[in-house]
């Protein structure tokens, strides 16, 4: 297919697809899709590609590998990743490589992707890769960007793409508002069948962008912006394939007949459900996870807020708010850049300069904008009743106009298309596409995260802030922050856009991401959550007492995964083979990705 023909082929439903696209959504992402291939001036990958096999295996031992796999699978189920690598787009992304890539696109590719239809299936990919000592790496979707994703960390990996057969939607209870599922179902495709089951009493929590999968997004501990924001709080229940095959069922899933196990997550003794979140310890077939009651009515609100320095007052009232319930949801507070970017034009539309876009400049375009002239916007949701909206939004008016200059915007005065409506339907579980806009801003937009917790506090929001603007203004990179208020703490989450066709500009993001990492973890912060290449030196900041829960981790690994054929790597928990073979990165150890060879199996 050619590029145009790439471009003006229509986006797959989710009747057709699991990774498709809801149909209310499809005139959104048919504009989004345009908008994408509007800017996109990276040609598509040649196809003379290095081969890709998995370390330390031989050619002819993997190619008899993968035959002795389709036996086993099917053909159509085994595919070698030999075909040049085209990049698509959110809705249509591969798993052959990272399509926002920050490194070379070749560096993290898998050698195959498989696709295995069950739970036994999954077992035998797995006996399969211990015997050959062949590295797996498991995506339910592959849609983690930002974070890598549907990349492995090492090279020649065999990507285990679960999502493509095993995307059931097992159990929705009406009655318990629970759900048991299969790793291919997104937040679109969950949402599109409570709707068709009528059941108007259920709520799902939805990220930013609903394409991902529940599973995935949970077990990477990704978070949502109703009250059930928290999504690894949310789940209840896993079934697990370990790295040596066997099955377990977590929490009540292990007592047989039970009728518990999406109700009681914690079973009886140790609660092992935290080692398979950003973990390499195991693949999840099953999750169950609780829904939200629809609440009986909600109202999105808006607050924009004049000067950088109304950060920190405002961080302090936001926190007793939101740990006493008057501010119910996950909001978010966005930086005036954001609300520029969000708007899916391209920079060059309002700056040409080099460095960063200026401050006269930001604000000159925002005061043409409907919500009008700021530095920070609050999106917040009250739920309940009229009567009940009224008492804890009047609260909230009392306190917010305590900032100077403090503005409440009428939703009503907003365009249908304004981005507010688009975090309206996201706070009430309607799944959006409309986030992926920003990436717009740079030509073949790419977008990477720093992501750094805190406390509600507003000297440490303020100190994260600076932080990050220093550096971003030593790169040139401008500056996207979002804070995602959770009950106790927040994570800024600041999205580094770039042209990930331009090797220099890599570079730099990635150089600029390193020092925020380093900066961060000197004041006392560390990442909620990182991208694949970033696992190793963000996994070293959590490095109390000599490394001690690294070398938790490490023992973990070495009795679950003595192969050490699961997903190497991850999180920065390298098996013992690849260990002290210079296969991390971090900021002293530059930018390769492959280190140096494995040790001979034992
Ligand atoms: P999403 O598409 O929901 O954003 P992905 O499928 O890309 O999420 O998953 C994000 C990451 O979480 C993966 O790279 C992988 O490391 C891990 N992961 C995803 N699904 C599973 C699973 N079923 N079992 C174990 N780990 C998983």
């Amino acid at each position: 297919m050619s590029f145009l023909d790439e471009a003006q082929s229509d986006v797959p439903l989710l009747s057709e697809k699991h990774s498709g696209i809801p149909e209310f959504l499809l005139e959104k992402a048919r504009e989004a899709k345009a908008g994408v291939f509007e800017t996109r001036t990276k040609p598509k990958a040649t196809s003379d590609r290095r081969p890709v096999i998995p370390p330390g295996v031989e050619e002819q031992v993997f190619v008899t590998a993968l035959g002795e796999l389709e036996k086993q699978l099917g053909q159509d189920n085994v595919e070698r990743n030999n075909k040049p690598l085209k990049d698509g787009w959110y809705m249509e992304h591969p798993n052959t490589h990272d399509l926002m890539t920050i490194l070379d696109e070749e560096e993290l590719v898998p050698s195959a992707m498989v696709y295995p239809g069950s739970t036994e299936e999954v077992q035998q990919v797995v006996l399969w890769a211990n015997k050959y000592h062949i590295p797996i790496s498991p995506i339910s979707m592959g849609r983690n960007l930002g974070y890598g994703g549907a990349a492995p960390r090492v090279r020649g990996s065999v990507l285990v793409d679960l999502g493509r057969r095993m995307n059931k939607i097992l159990d929705i209870s009406p009655e318990d508002y629970t759900c048991l599922l299969e790793p291919g179902v997104s937040f679109f495709a969950l949402h599109d069948a409570i709707k068709k089951k009528g059941y108007d009493h259920l709520w799902i929590d939805v990220p930013d962008v609903g394409g991902g999968s529940v599973i995935g997004n949970t077990v990477d501990r990704g978070v949502g912006y109703t009250p059930y924001g928290d999504h690894w709080a949310c789940h209840s229940g896993l079934e697990v394939v370990l790295p040596t095959g066997e099955v377990i069922r977590t929490g009540m899933g292990a007592l047989p007949g039970n009728n518990t196990w999406q109700t009681f997550p914690y079973g009886f003794g140790p609660y092992s459900d935290g080692i398979f979140s950003q973990s390499n310890f195991g693949i999840v077939t099953k999750m169950g996870m609780t829904l939200m009651p629809n609440p009986g009515g909600h109202e999105g609100f808006m607050y924009t807020f004049q000067k950088e320095e109304d950060l920190n007052q405002l961080i302090e009232i936001i926190r007793p708010l939101r740990i006493s319930n008057i501010l119910e949801n996950v909001a978010q507070l966005r930086h005036v850049t954001q609300t520029i970017a969000v708007r899916g034009r391209p920079r060059t539309d309002f700056y040409k300069g080099e460095g960063t876009i200026p401050d006269s400049v930001v604000h000159e375009v925002a005061a043409t904008l409907p919500i009008g002239d700021h530095t920070w916007a609050y999106y917040g949701m009250s739920y309940g009743p009229p009567h009940i909206r009224q008492y804890k939004l009047s609260i909230i008016d009392t306190e917010f106009k305590k900032v100077p200059g403090a503005r409440r915007i009428d939703p009503s005065t907003l365009p249908p298309d304004e981005y507010f409506w688009a975090r309206d339907r996201i706070a009430s579980g309607t799944p959006e596409l409309h986030e992926l806009r920003w990436v717009n801003w740079m030509p073949n937009g790419a977008h990477i995260a720093f992501s750094p917790v805190s406390p509600i506090r507003g000297t440490d929001a303020t100190k994260l802030f600076e932080l990050a603007k220093k550096r971003h203004d030593e790169f040139g990179v401008d500056l996207f922050p979002a804070f995602c208020v959770g009950l106790r703490e927040m994570h800024l989450i600041v999205e580094l856009v770039y042209d990930r066709a331009d090797p220099k500009r890599r570079k730099d993001v990635l150089d600029c991401l390193r020092h925020l990492v380093e900066d961060a973890a000197a004041c006392g912060y560390g990442e909620y959550r990182t991208h694949l290449v970033l696992m190793d030196q963000v996994a070293g900041t959590y490095n109390w007492n000599d490394g001690a829960l690294m070398k938790f981790h490490e023992r973990l690994k070495d009795a679950l995964d003595p192969n050490g054929i699961m997903a190497p790597g991850r999180c920065g928990i390298w098996p013992k083979k690849y260990r002290n073979r210079g296969w991390e990165m971090t900021k002293a150890s530059g930018g390769n990705s492959q280190g140096d060879g494995v040790a001979p199996p034992s």
